[in-house]
């Protein structure tokens, strides 16, 4: 039946009707095989918690009985598998609620240096439990336009990477500023008048092989890292999705030992 499908290509060159249908079938093939890739990897994020859950009901059941003090301290664990799991699945759905917006363009104008200002409030006292002082150095931009939950929740992300694993560093920064024409690790948006937003922090910094995978979705440098600091592996996926219904691009650099700066770019409407 695919090749009814090569019979209505202009094969000026016969040869190359052969590629397009052979290429079609592949993307369908990989688009199918990554769909059961994540359901596959999501059960299995499920199932993880779920297990340690069971493990621990079955000791506080048994051997923990009476043991005060043992009984305690599973619980405390518990509890944060449960809410780690809860957070999983918000990311779950958040992902699958982007997708669906996707072709939707975002409508409100948003004023990018009061929502990274009244963001930094809000995060600023649990980044300082963490030992990590928030700077803010916002120039004035012009609105962009978005969806403000989203957006909320890609700067959201950032910051939060950027204190989880950048705590050693003692300081995250953000930094925003308009440019008429947005440099070349901009992507698409280079050459055009663009905002940028970088988070940036001074902690222990990405080896360059893991990069540009960042964004796949359960993709970690360091697994028992990001489950020790409660992280989905769901996070950078999320900022790449709302990225791309924003038409925006993500640039990330990083230097192991010195910190890493994920990088934001938006388009500014030319008037
Ligand atoms: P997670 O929930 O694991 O944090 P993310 O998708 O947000 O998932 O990030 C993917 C991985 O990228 C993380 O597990 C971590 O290894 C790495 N990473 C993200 N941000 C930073 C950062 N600021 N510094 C160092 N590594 C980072």
């Amino acid at each position: 039946q695919f090749a009814a499908r090569v019979e209505p290509v202009d094969l000026g060159d016969g040869g190359r009707g052969v590629i397009l249908a052979l290429r079609e079938q592949t993307e369908q093939v990989m688009i199918e095989r990554m769909r059961s890739d994540f359901v596959a990897n999501a059960s299995h994020e499920i199932r993880t918690p779920l297990a340690s859950l069971i493990g621990f009901i079955e000791t506080l059941r048994g051997p923990a009985r009476d043991d005060q003090e043992a009984r305690e301290m599973f619980l405390a664990t518990m509890a944060e598998e449960a809410a780690r799991m809860t957070r999983l699945v918000d990311d779950l759905l958040s992902l699958s609620r982007i997708e669906v917006a996707e072709s939707r363009r975002p409508e409100e104008r948003i004023e990018l240096p009061e929502l990274l200002a009244r963001m930094a409030e809000t995060l600023r006292p649990v980044a300082e439990r963490s030992g990590v002082a928030l700077e803010l150095a916002l120039a004035p931009l012009p609105p962009v336009r978005g969806d403000a939950d989203q957006l909320h929740q890609l700067f959201g992300n950032l910051l939060d990477n950027a204190v989880k694993y950048g705590a050693s560093g003692k300081r995250v920064r953000i930094e925003a500023e308009a440019l008429p024409m947005a440099p070349p690790e901009a992507g698409p948006l280079s050459g055009r008048a663009a905002v940028r937003v970088a988070v940036i922090d001074f902690g222990e910094g990405i080896p360059p092989e893991h990069i540009p995978r960042l964004t796949e979705r359960f993709y970690r440098v360091d697994k028992a890292r990001s489950r020790r600091v409660g992280g989905t592996g769901l996070g950078l996926a999320i900022v790449k999705h709302i990225l791309r219904r924003h038409e925006g691009h993500l640039a990330i650099q990083s230097e192991l030992g010195r910190g890493s700066r994920f990088t934001v770019y938006l388009p500014v409407e030319e008037s």
